[in-house]
C-alpha cells in the first residue's frame, strides 16, 4: 500500500525485463509486456493473454499503462485533428494529426508550455509549467496511433508542439528510444523530426546521442539584432554559434538540417534578409522552411504578404538553397501552436 504504480509506458524493454525479474518471474515475461504496451498498445492487462493468468492478476496492483485524456478535439476541413489532452495532474498540452497526400505526421509536444518567449508563439506566452514525462511523451503518441482510422498509419513524427524538446532532453531520449524500438512502435528514426529554438548544448548533446533522428532549427532571423527582439534565446545563443553547432552537427549521408523560418511582416522578411541567409546557410547541407505566421490577436506580428514569401524564396533557389512554404494546415481550428489551450485557458 502508498508504494507508487510503476508506468510501464515509460519503461524501455530492459527495464521491463529487469522489474520482472524482481517480481520472481522470468526476463522474456519483460518483453512480452514491452510489446503488448507498446506495439500492441493495450491499456490494461485483460487484453495480455500471453501472459501468465498470475501475472495477469498481480499487475493492476503493481503497475499501470498510463494514457493520456482526450479534453477536446477538433477537426479541420483539410482533415487536421488537434487533440487537446489532459494529464494526469490536469495540466492540458496539444497534439496535432496531419495528413499529407502520402503521409500522416504527428505533432507532439514535450514541456507543459515553453520558457523561450518567443515573441511569435502563444504557448511561450503562457510560460513553462512542467515538462512532460517520457511515459506522457510516448503515451501522446500511441493514444493518437488509437485515435487514427482503419488504414490510417502514422508515417512521420514531428517534436513542433508546445514545448522546447532540448530543454527536456532526458525525457525527449527516452521516449524517442522506445518509440523507435523494434519491438514496440518500431518508428524509423529518419521518419522522426526533433525542432529546436536553437538550444547549443542540446544540440551538442543530441549530436552525441545516437538517436539519429532529424534535426530542424528554427531560426526565423538573419541579424541578431532582429533575432534577440523576436527569440529571447538569441542572447544567449546568437546565431553565429548556433550555426557552428549547426555545421558541427554530425549527419548522416543523404541527410539535410531543417531551418524553419516564421515570416513576419516587416520583420524578416526583406529581400537583404533572404540574401543575408544565402551567406548565412552557405556551405550547410541543408533545406530552408519557410513558415507563413500564424496570427492571432494576442501577438503583436502580422503575416508577411504572400508574394513577400515567395519573393524570399525565390532569392534562396536562385542561390541553389532548397527552400520551400509551408502550407498553413488546420487554420480553421487555431491548429497554430499552443492555440487550442489559450482559448481554453480564457474561457
Ligand atoms: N521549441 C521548438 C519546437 C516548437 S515550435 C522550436 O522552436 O522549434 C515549432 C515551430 O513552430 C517553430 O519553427 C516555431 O518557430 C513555429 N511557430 C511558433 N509559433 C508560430 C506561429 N504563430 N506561426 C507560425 N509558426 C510558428
Amino acid at each position: 500500500m502508498g508504494e507508487a504504480l510503476v508506468d510501464l509506458v515509460g519503461l524501455l524493454p530492459g527495464e521491463t525485463e529487469a522489474l520482472m525479474e524482481t517480481w520472481g518471474q522470468p526476463r522474456y515475461r519483460g518483453r512480452q509486456l514491452f510489446q503488448w504496451v507498446q506495439a500492441r498498445r493495450a491499456t490494461s492487462v485483460e487484453a495480455m493473454t500471453s501472459l501468465s493468468r498470475r501475472l495477469r492478476a498481480d499487475l493492476p496492483s503493481r503497475a499501470r499503462i498510463s494514457r493520456p485524456a482526450v479534453a477536446t478535439l477538433r477537426q479541420a476541413t483539410d482533415g487536421t485533428r488537434k487533440y487537446l489532452l489532459r494529464l494526469g495532474d490536469g495540466e492540458a498540452i496539444e497534439s496535432v494529426l496531419i495528413p499529407d497526400e502520402d503521409r500522416l505526421t504527428a505533432c507532439i509536444s514535450t514541456q507543459v508550455g515553453c520558457p523561450l518567449a518567443c515573441r511569435f508563439c502563444l504557448t511561450g506566452l503562457m510560460g513553462v509549467r512542467r515538462n512532460l514525462t517520457a511515459a506522457e511523451i510516448v503515451g501522446e503518441v500511441l493514444l493518437l496511433q488509437d485515435q487514427l482510422a482503419a488504414g490510417e498509419e502514422l508515417s512521420n513524427l514531428v517534436l513542433m508542439g508546445m514545448g522546447e524538446p532540448l530543454l527536456n532532453f532526458p525525457a525527449v531520449e527516452r521516449a524517442l528510444t522506445i518509440l523507435c524500438d523494434e519491438r514496440g512502435a518500431n518508428f524509423s528514426p529518419r521518419r522522426i523530426t526533433l525542432s529546436t529554438a536553437g538550444h547549443v548544448p542540446g544540440i551538442q548533446r543530441l549530436a552525441a546521442s545516437n538517436l539519429g533522428v532529424n534535426l530542424a532549427v528554427s531560426l526565423s532571423a538573419t541579424t541578431d539584432a532582429v533575432r534577440d527582439l523576436i527569440m529571447p534565446i538569441n542572447k544567449r545563443w546568437p546565431i553565429a554559434e548556433l550555426l557552428k553547432a549547426c555545421r558541427d552537427y554530425p549527419l548522416p549521408n543523404r541527410r539535410r538540417l531543417t531551418f524553419e523560418y516564421v515570416m513576419l511582416d516587416g520583420v524578416n522578411d526583406s529581400p537583404e534578409d533572404a540574401r543575408r541567409l544565402v551567406r548565412l546557410l552557405h556551405g550547410l547541407r541543408c533545406k530552408v522552411n519557410l513558415i507563413p505566421f500564424n496570427a492571432t490577436p494576442d501577438l503583436p506580428d502580422r503575416p508577411s504578404p504572400r508574394p513577400r514569401i515567395e519573393a524570399f524564396q525565390q532569392i534562396l533557389c536562385d542561390a541553389h538553397l532548397t527552400a520551400t512554404i509551408r502550407e498553413s494546415r488546420g487554420r480553421d481550428i487555431s491548429a497554430a501552436c499552443g492555440m487550442l489551450r489559450v482559448e481554453k485557458d480564457k474561457a
